[in-house]
């Protein structure tokens, strides 16, 4: 059976593609500017940023989406993401005077990785649609 690699955390999982950039990310085969890693999440700056500040926050769990996040997580991992989140915001030192917290579903989203995401944006006064 093939060994599961380290870094990105198995359960059962029907539609997640485990070659998808930030599931290599986790597996350490695509390097990345990391802010904070623990056991359950990763966040790191984003290549293209559209902001001062602009950091993805991923959990470590195979979830495509918001929406798969919502229906197959526990609800300890959710509010550890959610915590994260808002941990990697301090961490940041964004917290105050404060940043804006987005996710992508989707086509019409406009998802581009299939691993779930946040994008953490910050540094200035945002625009109300988009960052
Ligand atoms: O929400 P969406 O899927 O469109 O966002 C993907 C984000 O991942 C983009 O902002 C892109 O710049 C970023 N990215 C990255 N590192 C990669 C590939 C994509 O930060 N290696």
């Amino acid at each position: 059976r093939k060994s599961r690699p380290q870094g990105l955390i198995w359960r059962s999982v029907m539609a997640y593609d485990e070659t998808n950039v930030f599931a290599r990310i986790l597996k350490g085969e695509i390097p990345c500017r990391k802010v904070h890693e623990d056991e359950h999440i990763l966040a790191f700056h984003d290549i293209n940023p559209q902001a001062p500040v602009h950091v993805l926050v991923i959990p470590k769990g195979a979830y495509t989406d918001w929406d798969d996040f919502a229906q197959r997580a526990s609800e300890a991992e959710i509010a550890r993401f959610i915590r994260g989140v808002a941990h990697v915001g301090r961490l940041l030192g964004v917290d105050e005077p404060g940043y804006r917290v987005m996710s992508n579903k989707g086509v019409n989203g406009g998802q581009e990785v299939p691993h779930l995401h946040v994008h953490l944006f910050a540094g200035r006064k945002l625009g109300r649609m988009v960052p």
